[in-house]
């Protein structure tokens, strides 16, 4: 056992080295050219044969090493988020004005997945065990694309266990689940006219747009609560005395259900539908993508709890926690206050005293799901999944911001990342070691799966839309 924590630690100082390289490049969705580069080349370097723009993705690509079952898959991430660029800094300071930045971590999350893969490839050769161990470069999690895609071209369908991890404020492992969505652009045609000169011979998209989000806005009243709707209007034409021939709006559609998100997704399309007919205009959809809730497998989360156990929480010392403490200062009260009324904190009240989450807390969040999505729900409709959480920030640090993006630089980041390579790593060697498990686990997900097998959300003959996300 120890020797496998060992092996990570034995890479470290390149694992960060590759993350902070990652966390500069800040790269989009679908754009993250030199962050999978720079992971592709390190695992070539290892002895991984690495398949690059796997399934004619760009950017996603696959790292295999060994032989037989099992075949574990790690999967990584390395996508950023527009608008929360940052240096690693107590206030605010974009390194690139309105640039993208590392506002969810996935600096540490590919770079993590890659170091345990690096060490179980290593540890199975030791203990001359069997197993095949695969890195899964996954492009534009932030998008809810790159595993959708990657799951239409069928890349997850021969594993017998996914193994990955989210950055965050906590130690544990995850059992709560994460929204099903869908992803669209509606595009509606109509036709210019002078807006004062002639107006009745225009027939105006945005009025169909507009129109489209009032007809939306009416049906959230009826729709199960726990769904929600948003959108942004991407194109509303060019100037106003030009009745627009075209605009287009992007909605979300998200509830806890595959299924739900499909139903109240249907009746979004009628009411575009009516928009189009009340303004004379037509529509079409450009689907960008959708995604799964996510089914985490109880008997691999207990062997993970076992395992993160053993490795401990991230070796924090005073210069994090004074870093922590102090950009801790610059969260919001309100959001904070919320923060200790939830179900955590209610448990166990010591967390208030942490600044950075320095214990461990027990798989939480059964039956419960966040509001947000992750194309990992995919993933883990096709194949029993586990994923870890651990701290790279501070307890109470929002998602998506600046802080999130200056803690995921510093060595809060680093230490959070190194436990959760050491966790995965030696998860992966347990299974590998005792396959009763992996089938234990597999029977967890038959029964779960039964009356609802996976169907990729994304068309099957659809081109992918890689460079329509941002315009
Ligand atoms: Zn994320």
């Amino acid at each position: 056992m120890a020797d496998i924590l060992r092996l990570v630690e034995d890479n470290a100082p390149e694992l960060v080295r590759i993350a902070d390289a990652i966390w500069d490049y800040a790269e989009l969705g679908f754009r993250e050219i030199q962050s999978a580069k720079i992971q592709a080349d390190y695992l070539e370097a290892q002895g991984f044969a690495v398949t690059r723009d796997a399934g004619g993705i760009p950017t996603a690509f696959v790292a295999e090493w060994g032989e037989g079952r099992p075949y574990i898959g790690f999967l990584g991430e390395y996508d950023a988020l527009a608008g929360v660029s940052q240096e690693v800094l107590l206030e605010r300071k974009p390194r690139e004005m309105g640039g993208p930045g590392h506002g969810c971590g996935h600096n540490l999350l590919g770079t993590a997945s890659m170091g345990a893969v690096v060490a179980l490839k290593q540890a199975l050769i030791e203990n001359n065990l069997p197993g095949t161990v695969r890195y899964y470069g996954c492009p534009a999690e932030e998008l809810l694309a790159g595993k959708v895609y990657m799951a239409r071209e069928g890349l997850f369908s021969d594993l017998d266990i996914a193994i990955t991890w989210h950055p965050g404020s906590m130690n544990t492992v995850r059992l709560s689940s994460g929204t099903a969505l869908n992803s669209a652009k509606f595009q509606f045609f109509g036709k210019t006219a002078h807006a004062a000169g002639d107006p009745h011979n225009g027939r105006s998209a945005l009025d169909a747009v507009e129109l489209m989000n009032v007809g939306a806005n009416y049906l959230r009243e009826h729709v199960i609560k726990d769904a929600t709707i948003h959108y942004v209007i991407t194109s509303g034409g060019g100037q106003p005395n030009v009745v627009p021939a075209f605009a287009e709006v992007w909605y979300f559609v998200r509830a806890p259900r595959r299924h739900q998100v499909e139903a109240i997704y249907e009746r979004l399309v009628n009411v575009a539908k009516g928009a189009a007919l009340m303004t004379g205009t037509t529509f079409e959809i450009d689907f960008l993508t959708g995604c799964y809730d996510v089914l985490l497998n109880e008997v691999l989360a207990d062997v993970m709890w076992r395992c993160l156990q053993k490795v401990g929480p991230p070796a924090f010392d005073d210069k994090d926690v004074e870093f922590g403490r102090r950009l801790a200062q610059t969260f919001d009260e309100s959001q904070m206050e919320s923060l200790y009324n939830s179900p955590n904190f209610m448990e166990f009240p010591d967390l208030r005293q942490q600044v950075i989450h320095t214990s461990l807390l027990p798989p939480r969040g059964r039956g419960r799901s966040g509001g947000g999505s992750t194309d990992v729900g995919d993933v883990s409709w096709i194949v029993p999944t586990v994923q870890i959480s651990a701290a790279t920030v501070p307890i109470g640090c929002p998602g998506h911001s600046w802080q999130y993006c200056a803690s995921s630089g510093s060595s809060i980041g680093h230490k959070g990342m190194l436990m959760a390579a050491k966790t995965m790593a030696l998860c992966g060697l347990e299974l590998v070691k005792h396959p009763e498990l992996v089938q234990k686990a597999w029977e967890e997900f038959r029964e779960k799966t039964k009356d609802s097998p996976y169907t990729c959300p994304f068309p099957k003959d659809k081109e992918f839309p890689f460079d329509r996300f941002f315009t």
